[in-house]
């Protein structure tokens, strides 16, 4: 029994020097003398400066930010982003929702020439040609907004994901236009159109040709519903601002991702304007839903099935 506390009171001893803390027990034989550290911060404090510091590389590991689980990037994509644990739906892009959709990931990309242009010689913090030049190396993508064809199900279907990574997933006038001739496309071809929205809102940079995308995409969206051709919407987090405040909520069918932010303003903003506290889970799909907003709420996993099942629907 002894012998076991002396091994535990070593080993204590060895992690406490290991760190460079001061052993503070004193010894039997010598009462109140402190052994010296094998390693000593000689110096207090972080004095690695930010520029010398060693980045992990990125990408390997993601962190829940809902429930803090922690698992690989594959682990994660496997599951189509959601986290495994608390069902989180982590953000995506639009060559993501396509491969989850069409049919044996097979689908044709339209309108890739159309391409954002510097016209009003715009500069916030970058000069906004900079930007975007900037912003296509990065991300790969020409604008915040892509098109494709393909079968669902077996169904045809013109589908127009946003991506968030570009410039905020904002509605500028190359949305627009890709939303006006993807709708085109589905009135030649009498194709039902889906519209993925995840946007902060429309495109500052862009000033009032962004906001001229609204009546725009509307006038076109319209000319669907003359033919009857059937339009879903599909709002993920986040769907906010210029996007809410028109076609996202104009479709046949409006649906949303579990936790989705959907809303027009932020909830500072509207809370600094009516001076009360806001409900719990405002702006949350479920909330948005329970106000009836929403038709209903689609888990990542189970979204092809239910689209199929829309287009079946629609056919007969
Ligand atoms: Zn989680």
């Amino acid at each position: 029994m002894a012998d076991n506390q002396d091994k535990l009171k070593q080993f204590d001893e060895f992690e406490h020097r290991l760190s460079g803390e001061i052993f503070e027990t004193p010894s039997k034989e010598e009462p109140g003398r402190e052994k010296s550290s094998w390693f000593k911060r000689r110096k207090q404090g972080i004095l690695t400066t930010t520029s010398e510091k060693k980045e992990t590389p990125d990408g390997l590991w993601v962190k829940c930010p809902r429930c803090k689980h922690t698992c690989t990037k594959l682990e994660l994509n496997e599951n189509l982003d959601i986290c495994p644990q608390c069902q989180y739906h982590h953000r995506i892009g639009s060559s993501d929702y396509f491969a989850i959709l069409f049919d044996n990931q097979q689908y044709t990309r339209l309108f890739d020439d159309v391409v954002s242009k510097d016209f009003l010689s715009f500069t916030d913090l970058k000069n906004y040609g900079d930007r975007l030049v900037e912003t296509r190396e990065k991300t790969n993508l020409n604008d915040s907004m892509s098109v494709a064809v393909g079968k669902v199900g077996g169904f045809d279907l013109v589908v127009a994901a946003m991506d968030f990574n570009f410039i905020g997933g904002s509605l500028g006038s190359v949305m627009g236009e890709k939303i006006c001739r993807a709708a085109d496309y589905s009135l030649d071809h009498r194709i039902p159109l889906l519209i993925i929205s995840k946007s902060g809102g429309a495109r500052m940079m862009e000033s009032a040709f962004s906001l001229m995308q609204l009546p725009k995409t509307l006038g076109r969206l319209s000319l669907l519903s003359d033919a009857k051709i059937p339009y879903i919407s599909l709002c993920t987090d986040p769907t906010f601002g210029g996007t809410t405040a028109s076609f996202s909520m104009l479709g046949d069918v409006i649906m949303a991702e579990p936790g989705a932010l959907i809303g027009f303003a932020g909830p500072r903003v509207i809370k600094e304007t009516i001076k009360k506290d806001l409900p719990e889970g405002f702006q949350t799909s479920e909330f948005v839903m329970e106000h009836g907003f929403l038709d209903f709420i689609i888990d990542r996993k189970e979204l092809k099935q239910k689209i199929k099942q829309l287009l079946d629907l629609f056919a007969s």
